[in-house]
């Protein structure tokens, strides 16, 4: 009985890795394909100064168009694309896209990046072989969602890429590993405030007095602050009171294709 037991376990085991195996396999091969055939492409989210209502720059937010017209979000893709490393190919490809576009966009643009591109060393080698005065308006955003694994290799890459571009933010803040010791030893001095804390403004969500002592941080601190995520008149006004000017979220604008982008540019006041 136990031998039978023990084989059947075994199978079951053999199956379930299989499944994986192969679901793993084909998602590979689905992001390789799309990346041959240039299906991933830059959407861009515009950041406002609430002061002015102007335009200061972007977020570009990659979306994946498939052949068959779908187009997928990137938290059904990235997770899969920085396991098996074809994030970095995917960057290199946006990065591209994104250096031809900016002649036509406003202020800077801002890339995602994760702990991996740093370590691997692709932002300065990137950098440095589009010597344009255009680089020096693309910043970067390292998710504190990650932990950095190879630390020095991080800070040596932060240091080299910083005089070649628009500089770098430490995004999610206030969710994840590194918080304000990363600000501090890798030299970041910005920072965009989650849209987990901004949800809270006028609830009684205990996460609220995160929110007053992240912002009571920033300006301690000379931290240029991002708040994302911003959805209503009520968080605008918040912020605003609070000394934080610079907002993105579906108040302004959702993340639009370049031509969507250009007509917002045109229809807005400013
Ligand atoms: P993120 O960097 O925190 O980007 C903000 C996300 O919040 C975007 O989702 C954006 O569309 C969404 N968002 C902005 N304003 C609002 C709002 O007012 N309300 C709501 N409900 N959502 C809002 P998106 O485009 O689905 O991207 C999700 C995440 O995927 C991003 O989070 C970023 O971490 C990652 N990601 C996107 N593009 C790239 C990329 O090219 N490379 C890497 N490594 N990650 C990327
Ligand atoms: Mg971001
Ligand atoms: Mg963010
Ligand atoms: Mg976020």
């Amino acid at each position: 009985f136990l031998l039978i037991m023990a084989l059947l376990l075994s199978s079951i085991a053999v199956i379930f890795y299989w499944n994986w195996f192969s679901a793993r396999v084909s998602t590979d091969t689905l992001i390789q394909n799309g990346l041959k055939r240039k299906e991933f492409v830059p959407y861009y989210q515009v950041v406002i100064d609430c002061r002015t209502g102007q335009v200061v720059g972007q977020e570009m937010l990659v979306r994946w168009r498939r052949l068959d017209g779908v187009l997928v979000h990137p938290n059904q893709f990235i997770p899969y694309a920085e396991d098996s490393g074809l994030i970095l190919p995917i960057t290199e490809h946006l990065l591209e896209q994104v250096y031809l576009d900016l002649p036509q966009l406003k202020g800077w643009v801002s890339v995602n990046i994760i702990a991996q591109h740093l370590e691997a060393g692709l932002l300065s080698k990137w950098l440095l072989s589009h010597q344009d005065v255009r680089v020096k308006r693309i910043s970067f955003e390292l998710t504190e969602r990650k932990p950095i694994t190879e630390f020095e290799l991080a800070l040596a890459e932060i240091s080299a890429a910083s005089p070649l571009c628009h500089g770098f933010k430490l995004d999610d803040f206030g969710t994840g590993f590194g918080g304000f010791s990363y600000l501090h030893q890798l030299g970041i001095n910005s920072i965009k405030i989650d849209k987990m804390f901004i949800d809270t403004i006028g609830t009684e969500d205990l996460k609220g007095a995160v929110l007053d002592a992240i912002i009571a941080f920033g300006h301690e601190s000379n931290m240029d602050m991002v708040a994302e995520g911003v959805e209503t008149q009520v968080q605008v006004d918040y912020l605003a009171a609070k000394g934080v000017y610079l907002h993105q979220g579906y108040f302004y604008a959702e993340p639009l294709p370049l031509d969507k982008l250009i007509h917002f540019y045109n229809n807005s006041p400013h």
